[in-house]
Order: structure tokens, then C-alpha cells, then sequence
């Protein structure tokens, strides 16, 4: 069977080439409209009308500013440890490479939150990011899918294509909000014509990004098989679904309670084991039910099992049982990496918590006076 196609890549590319010929033909046409009604007629509403079609072209060209803006990188999240830390999960991550033909990373990094992703940095470095859940709670094997996943990202282009697209997203994002900021341009229909490629475009790109996954998933398959493909992904669905094992519910208790864990992931893998079964079919039942949204960066649960030909229900078992050498011997120490990690999630979500808070006491601020 060959790999799964992506028919939503040419029109998308289409979009992206045409994004900026389309911009600078609604500069020129607006301006060019708006001078020329300033220079015909005098009256008040030619005024108007040649003011904002005017006025639209200089938001559009100021709007282009943020491409030359480096955005912030750096996410709080993730470390990068050095290779003597996790001699054996860089050699996994080569062995995988080498296996299925793809592109090993430049950089490999840990992450407190995301399950897993890859990304090109500014430098054009490839890095491979694996959470500190997965860590704890796959085998190691399970993991080595997780990666043929992600690696082929690289491979596929998907991760530079990414990091094109978000010039043209930051671009996007600014004459959105100036649109909605300043409600004057909405008279104008050139701004609606922007706002309606910006839909058309955004449609695509999710569309294309889910069929990405599908790709992706034939690696996981090609590693691990169909069936453990479908029990890693059921476990990390039902993960979700899981309200006291779930990785953002535990931080804002902890941080809630004042409590810390030095290793965070663990408790969190012994929540899991812990639960009972009844416990996690609902959970499963819940993932199950979630649907594809339009803006969806990957496909729902149900819609990723179809290819692989598995019923959730037959490796819920598989899942509430998986074994094998862990993920965790992975590391020199795991331990303390574990506690690292920990610190810098109860530290974000403390951050988050005093947020909410400030914010529910400026609610209730306002609400007495
Ligand atoms: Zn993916």
C-alpha cells in the first residue's frame, strides 16, 4: 500500500505563493481608487470613500511590518541537555532514522508539556522535541514510533513548510486584528476580500496539516505495527480524558494546594496505572467521541485509527497494560532530569494560576463598585 497522499498541498502552496502578488494588488488598487476619487470629486462623502481606500493601503503596507520581526523562540517548556544525558535516546533516534530512511534531527530536546513535535529554528536547525509524559510512560519501543512519526516530518518537508508559513501567519494575524481594531476598514470591500482569502487559506492549511499526520502515522505503522501504533495512540488520547491524570489539570492542583512533586511525570504514570477500567473506557469514550474541527491541526482519535484498521476498544487492554523496557533508561539520570522538568511546569503553571487569580479578584473588584 503506498503512502497516504496530501491533495490539499498544491492549493495550498497556490495560496501561499499568490499571498503577497494579492496584497500588493489591493495596495495599488485601493490606493490607486482612493486617489483617484480624491482627485475627481470634492464633495464629503468622495472624501470619505478616497480617505478609507486610501488609508486601507497604508494599513496593508504598515501590516507587512511583523515579517521583519523576529518572533520570541524560545519556549519556556522545553531543555536541551547534552548527548552524555541521553546517550541512549540520541542513539534511538539515529537507529530509527537509519530504519525507516528519514532525516534524523539536529537537536534533540525534552519538553514538560507537549507530548511530542518537531520544528526548523531560525538557525535552520531540525529539533525533535519528546515530553516528559511519554518518557514515563512508554516503553521504549512505543517511543521509537512516536519518533519515526515525527522524523518524517523533516523528511516530508512538513516542519520547513511550517516555518515558512509562519511569516505569512504573523502577516495574516496583524491585518486581522488591524481589521477588527480599526472597524472603518470593514467598509471597505477590498478588506473583505483579504479577510476572505485569509479563510480560504487557513481552510487549506489545516486541511493540508491532518493529512500531514496521516503520512506521518504510515512511519509510526512501518515502526512499530498497526496495532501498537493504535494502542500509543489510544493511551495518549485517553491521557486527555483523564481528569486527575492529566498532565494541565495535575499542574493547577498542585500549584492550587501548594504542592510540589519532584517527579512529576511519574506520579503522573502511577495516576494512569491506578485508574481503574471502568475509568478508562470512559475516558476512551470521551476520546472517541471528540471531531475533527476546521481548524484542527490533527485528525481526531477515531478519524487516525481508521487507516490503521484496529478498534479502540480491542487495545484498550494493550494500552492499560503496556510493558517493556522504559522509555526512562533512556537517560543517564532520569531522575533529576524528571525533577527539572517537574520545577519548570509547576513554575509555568503557578504563573498561570496567579493570572486567573488576579483576574477573578479584578472581576470581583469591579463588580462590588
Ligand atoms: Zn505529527
Amino acid at each position: 500500500m503506498g503512502r497516504p497522499r496530501n491533495p490539499y498541498l498544491t492549493p495550498l502552496q497556490l495560496a501561499s505563493r499568490g499571498y503577497f502578488p494579492f496584497l500588493v494588488g489591493i495596495v495599488l488598487v485601493s490606493g490607486g481608487c482612493g486617489a483617484l476619487v480624491l482627485i475627481q470629486w470634492h464633495g464629503l462623502f468622495a472624501r470619505a470613500l478616497g480617505g478609507l481606500l486610501v488609508l486601507t493601503s497604508v494599513h496593508i503596507v504598515v501590516g507587512l511590518f511583523p515579517l521583519f520581526q523576529r518572533g520570541e523562540e524560545t519556549d519556556e517548556l522545553e531543555i536541551e541537555l547534552p548527548d552524555e544525558w541521553q546517550p541512549a535516546l540520541a542513539k534511538l533516534v539515529r537507529q530509527v532514522a537509519s530504519d525507516r530512511g528519514l532525516d534524523p534531527p539536529d537537536v534533540i530536546r525534552l519538553h514538560a508539556q507537549s507530548p511530542a513535535h518537531v520544528y526548523i529554528d531560525h538557525n535552520g536547525r531540525s529539533i525533535l522535541v519528546v515530553g516528559g509524559t511519554l518518557i514515563a510512560v512508554l516503553p521504549q519501543r512505543a517511543l521509537a514510533g512516536i519518533v519515526a512519526h515525527e522524523l518524517s516530518h523533516f523528511t516530508a518537508g512538513d516542519a520547513k513548510r511550517l516555518r515558512m508559513a509562519s511569516h505569512w501567519h504573523r502577516v495574516m494575524a496583524n491585518l486581522e486584528a488591524r481589521a477588527l481594531i480599526h472597524n472603518w476598514a470593514l467598509w471597505n470591500p477590498f478588506v473583505w476580500l483579504i479577510r476572505l482569502y485569509h479563510q480560504v487559506y487557513f481552510l487549506l492549511f489545516f486541511a493540508s496539516q491532518r493529512r500531514e499526520e496521516f503520512l506521518a502515522d504510515s512511519y509510526y505503522v512501518d515502526q512499530v505495527g498497526e496495532e501498537h501504533a493504535a494502542t500509543t495512540l489510544v493511551l495518549i488520547h485517553v491521557l486527555e480524558h483523564m481528569p486527575y491524570a492529566n498532565l494541565a489539570n495535575m499542574a493547577q492542583n498542585l500549584v492550587m494546594f501548594n504542592q510540589r512533586v519532584d517527579d512529576f511525570f511519574a506520579e503522573q504514570a502511577r495516576r494512569l496505572r491506578a485508574a481503574s477500567k471502568s475509568e478508562w473506557e470512559d475516558a476512551l469514550r470521551k476520546a472517541m467521541r471528540e471531531q475533527t474541527q476546521f481548524d484542527s491541526t490533527h485528525p481526531c482519535l477515531k478519524e487516525r485509527l481508521k487507516p490503521l484498521g484496529v478498534k479502540s476498544r480491542d487495545v484498550l487492554p494493550l494500552a492499560m497494560n503496556l510493558t517493556g523496557e522504559p522509555a526512562t533508561a533512556l537517560f543517564a539520570n532520569w531522575p533529576v532530569v524528571e525533577n527539572y522538568l517537574s520545577k519548570k511546569l509547576l513554575a509555568i503553571a503557578q504563573i498561570h494560576y496567579g493570572q486567573r487569580r488576579q483576574a477573578c479578584e479584578d472581576i470581583a473588584a469591579v463588580m462590588k463598585t
